[in-house]
Parts: structure tokens; sequence; C-alpha cells
């Protein structure tokens, strides 16, 4: 294994065979979900503001909608691939599973870098994307929503080329809209709240207080940065954090051994979660490797970037003192690490159930945008509370019984209700 470039759907998939091997999942239901059930691939020509025309290519793949309309994300990155959509389309089957949404599994991307794009040019990327998936997307079908360098505003914008592709008002379509446009509050704290429910709930499983507690963040983008604010309320302390650095092209990890101050890094940080290194200097961080935050010695690590980030190479440089990882990202731990992690006894909250807030709060948006109701924060944030503290309780509690890692059971639950789905509706 070791030469072999990372595939993100070979790891999904490996993921997968292992739960369905300990659930002695059937022939078709098996071959079924190894599958997305769709898949979209596109060119989207883009009439650049110099007057050149580049053409993007884009994708959507809708794993499974056995439970309802896929949903997931949009991801806007130079080094997107189908494979990496495939493999986000099938965590998001699973991660609507385990919070038990009546939703299935999608997700799309563009393989673009908006460091260097324009806000038009953004935009007419967005366009291109819906008007070539106009008629295999929507409300009742499969609705798509912010990731990885998308954000309101790119929603917004594919909304409203929807709506006027479809001549009426489905703000249903999508979620992660501005609010006041149909977008839900607390949309953007979830995902990042999300990771913080099921942490406290871990520490408490775990015997530990938060604010007995240090944490060490990879990434520093929506989901890093609201996973921070609220285990800060909670009384725990960062104490380094890292972020990808546009200009160097690497990243760069920042310490601060007192405690990483949220609102005095916000203020030097840009819309893509990038730092500025001199600036954080000033604020008293030491500016170290990119790597560096997963060799802290805290007591909990948040991967909150990418995929494929603890890997068999440096999860052995994970501290002694490191309790527990929660996932904020999606994929961040490779097959080869799990059982590193799981021999090393660490617990895990993993990915599909660690940020399940993000959707979840999603599917509170359309349940709003589709009823034009909209609720307080508190009323939001309250029902998703809620939903990820159950969803971690039944995890938790037959990782316990039943032995399991926590990421093994977290699949046993979830593909145990996309297959029964698959099978009530007669597919296998
Ligand atoms: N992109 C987020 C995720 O990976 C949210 C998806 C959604 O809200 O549909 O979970």
């Amino acid at each position: 294994m070791a030469n072999k470039a990372f595939n993100a759907f070979e790891m999904a998939q490996a993921q997968f065979d292992k739960v369905a091997d300990q659930l002695e999942l059937d022939e078709g239901p098996r071959e079924l979900l190894r599958w997305p059930l769709r898949e979209y691939a596109f060119s989207i020509p883009v009439r650049m503001d110099d007057g050149n025309v580049q053409v993007f290519r884009g994708f959507r793949v809708q794993h499974n909608d056995a439970r309802g309309p896929s949903k997931g994300g949009i991801r806007f990155h130079p080094q997107e691939t189908i494979d990496t959509v495939r493999a986000l389309s099938m965590w998001m089957t699973w991660k609507c599973a385990v919070v038990d949404i009546p939703l299935g599994g999608g997700k799309g991307g563009v393989i673009c870098d908006p460091h260097n794009l324009s806000s038009r040019e953004q935009e007419l990327i967005c366009r291109g994307w819906v008007r070539q998936l106009a008629k295999n997307v929507g409300p009742l079908t499969d609705v798509p929503a912010p990731d990885v360098m998308t954000s309101a505003q790119h929603m917004l914008w594919m909304l409203d080329e929807f709506e006027h592709i479809h001549g009426a008002k489905y703000p249903g379509f999508i979620t992660g809209k501005p609010v006041g446009m149909g977008g839900s509050l607390g949309r953007t704290e979830a995902t990042g709240f999300g990771v913080i429910y099921t942490l406290r709930e871990a520490l408490k499983h775990l015997g530990l207080r938060p604010e007995d507690t240090t944490a060490s963040v990879q990434g520093f983008g929506n989901v890093a940065q609201f996973a921070i604010r609220l285990y800060n309320q909670l009384g725990g302390t960062v104490v380094c954090v890292s972020c990808w650095d546009q200009t160097d092209q690497k990243s760069y990890s920042f310490r601060k051994d007192d405690g990483v101050i949220l609102d005095d890094v916000l203020a030097i940080t840009d819309r893509f979660g990038g730092i500025d290194k001199d600036k954080a200097r000033d604020l008293g961080m030491e500016v170290l490797d990119g790597d560096a935050w997963i060799e802290q010695e805290v007591d909990i690590l948040i991967p909150a970037a990418l995929e494929n980030q603890i890997t068999a190479e440096t999860a052995p440089r994970i501290s002694k003192k490191v309790r527990v990882i929660a996932e904020g990202a999606n994929g961040p731990t490779t097959p080869e690490a799990d059982a590193i992690i799981q021999q090393r006894e660490i617990f895990v909250i993993p990915d599909f159930l660690a940020n399940a807030g993000g959707v979840t709060c999603s599917y509170f948006e359309q349940v709003q945008s589709n009823s034009n109701y909209y609720w307080e924060k508190d009323e939001v944030l309250g029902k998703l509370d809620i939903k990820m503290t159950a969803a971690f309780l039944a995890v938790n509690e037959l990782s316990v019984k039943r032995k399991l890692f926590m990421r093994d059971a977290a699949y046993v639950i979830a593909i145990g209700r996309v297959a029964q789905a698959c099978r009530d509706r007669g597919w296998v």
C-alpha cells in the first residue's frame, strides 16, 4: 500500500466492505451500495474577465436516494476528481442515515480554485453548473449545499439560475442560502457546533470535563471556526490551529500554548480561512510546519480540513495524551491510520457522525423553505443539539454493546438503515 496514490473512493468502498462483511449483507444491497446510483460529469464554459473562454469540469454524483432526495454539498477545489466526489456522495448517504433524516446522499464539485477567480467568474461557474443539471436536481430529487470553498452567495446564484430555468420559486432546491433569502438561522454555525455537541457527549462518556481539556485543530475554515467558538464556550482551550497558505502553496500550524484567541485570529484571516503569518507572530503565535497540529500534546484532535490527513505516516506522531479525535472534515482518516488509532484506544467520533450537523440543519432549512415559515435561531440550534446527541448516543451504545470501533458502529447503523430502505422499496 505504501506507494499507492490515495483514492478517496477506494477508501470509502473499503470502509463499506468491512462493515458489509460484519453485517453479512446480501449480494444485492452490497453491489448497489458500493457504487453511486447516478453520476454526471460535464463541462462549464466561462467567458473570463480577460475575454478568453475557460472550460471548467463539473460533477454531481447521487450515491443513493432510497431514504429521500439526494443531499450534499458542492466543492470548488483545484484537486477535485470524480472519485473524491463519489466518495463524498457515499459518505453523505451514511451521514443522513446515521442522524436519521429523510434524505439520501449526493455530492458535487467543480475543478477550480476560487482564490484565482473574480466574483463574476465564480457566479458564471455557479450558473453554468445549474444549467448543466437543471433537469436532474431539484427540491424533490437532489438538493445541493455549500462545502469546501463555496458559500451562501454561491448557493443564491445557483438558486437564482434554477428558478430562471423553471420559471417559479423553489427555495427548497438548495440549502445554505443567505438568511433572509430562504436560509436558516444557525446554518453557518451548524457543522462546527455539531462537531462540539458530539464531542461534549464523548467527553461525558470518558469522564472528562471540557474545561480541563485542550485541543488542536486542523483547518481554519467554516467548520473549524465554529467548532472552536463552541468548544471555547464550554471552557476548552485550543492551543493549535492550521491552515492552507495560498501564497506559499503549503500549510502552516499556529501554536499558542495559553490558548488561541478566536476573535483575534479571525481578524487576520481571509475568507478562505487563510491566516496571515506575520500578523499571527504579532499575536504571539508560533508559526510551525503544516503537519505540526497532529503532534501537539493535547487531549483532543479536530481534523477539520480535507480528506487523507491522518494516515499511516502521520498517525504514529499523535501524542500519547490524545484521548479523542472528533472528525470535522469528511474522510480525514485512512483505514491504515484507523488501525493504529484503534490499537491505541483513542476514542474516534467518525466524520459522518461528527460533522452531520451541517446537513441536519440543511434538512431544517428545507423544511422551513418548503413551508415558507422560518424558525428562531434558538429553536434551530436546540433541535440540532437534540438530533446530534441522539445520534451520538445510539452509535456509542452500539459500540459499547458490540465492542465495535466507533466508526464501524456508526456504519452498522447507517448501512443497516439504507439497505433496509432499498429492500423495502423492492430494489434489492
Ligand atoms: N457539505 C456539508 C457536508 O459535507 C453539508 C451538506 C448539506 O448540507 O447538504 O456534510
